[in-house]
């Protein structure tokens, strides 16, 4: 296997804190202690294992960002806001320690979105974060909901973008009810990532916001797949609210994706070709991911080398101003 000396910037690249440690419930740990372990110590490290490990496997640069659920599932607002911030600051800490190693993306408490965009513009312009990273929905609120404008309207002023991570649904879905292998990772949080991006569109936030940047991981969790599929049946369905453009259109023009958790050819090349590759971005999904794979897949995925550059480095240091 070829190891290229491309540079490699990575943006979905999880810490936790203690405080925020608590929300979490690991899916992962029922079936798979062992992992749990693993995860776990590498989730509360910054230097000591993360800076290994990016040395290891030539990643220059990690975007990071709080573990999912994060402050998304605190039922008190007021908590949250403060536990957001305690959070951000923790990682302004570290991005202001390794500036050329670290950036991150800001916790955001989107119980209260006015504090949430405050705090979003106070983690760019004052702890060097590049956007935000909201773990999915907030207490089983969608961000195509009306009062979550000030944060699409902060961030399109601010020109940072926001990644939607994947969360657990508010209750387990019928359809994998009793499958344990499908929760979370395994097929719903696809499945409610994908769903959730379809409503900010439909829900005409890009209309209102047309500069605002969403950014998926997991290859854009099957959306550049079924764009077409989208589109026919958009021209045939009735509509919540008219939107200005085909779907396919705002998923080609205001969502980028990150390759984080998807180390196959397959759907890369799919990407490239729905999307085009100034819209795909190279990440891991450390810890949950292992950085040797990742990097030895995209180093040697079938695309040209100037795709590489763009899918590595170049489109991300465009969109963060990296
Ligand atoms: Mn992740």
């Amino acid at each position: 296997m070829n190891r290229s000396t491309t540079r490699k910037i990575v943006l979905e690249e999880h810490f936790t804190t203690p405080a925020i440690a608590a929300y979490a419930t690991d899916v992962v740990a029922m079936v798979d202690p062992s992992f749990s372990k693993y995860v776990g110590p590498r989730l509360l490290d910054f230097e000591a294992m993360r800076l290994a490990d990016m040395d290891k496997n030539g990643i220059d640069m990690c975007v990071l960002s709080a573990n999912s659920p994060g402050v998304q599932l605190e039922p008190d607002g007021v908590v949250a806001v403060r536990a957001a911030r305690e959070v951000n600051d923790v990682l302004g800490g570290y991005i202001a320690k390794h500036p050329k190693r670290f950036s991150g993306f800001a916790h955001l408490a989107m119980q209260n979105p006015k504090e949430a965009a405050a705090e979003l513009e106070r983690c760019v312009k004052h702890l060097g974060m590049k956007g935000a990273l909201i773990n999915g929905h907030t207490l089983g609120e969608y961000y195509d909901a009306e009062k979550f404008w000030p944060v699409w309207e902060r961030a399109e002023e601010l020109g940072v973008p926001i990644y939607l991570h994947p969360a657990d649904p508010t209750s387990t879905p019928a359809t994998v009810e009793g499958y344990p292998e499908m929760f979370g990772p395994g097929f719903a949080w696809g499945a409610e990532t994908a769903g959730h991006a379809l409503r900010i569109i439909y829900g005409g936030v890009f209309d209102r916001f047309p500069k605002a940047t969403l950014i998926l991981g997991h290859m854009g969790e099957t959306l550049p797949y079924i764009l077409w599929r989208l589109d026919s049946r958009y021209a045939m369905m009735r509509h919540k609210q008219e939107i200005k453009k085909r779907p396919s259109e705002y998923i080609r023009e205001n969502i980028m994706i990150t390759t984080a958790g998807v180390f196959s050819p397959e759907p890369l090349l799919c990407a490239i070709q729905a999307l085009g590759s100034d819209r795909i971005m190279f990440s891991v999904d450390y810890p949950y991911e292992y950085s040797e794979q990742a990097v030895e897949f995209i180093d040697n995925a079938p695309i040209s080398d100037t795709d590489r550059e763009k899918i590595c480095h170049g489109n991300v240091e465009q969109l963060l101003g990296l």
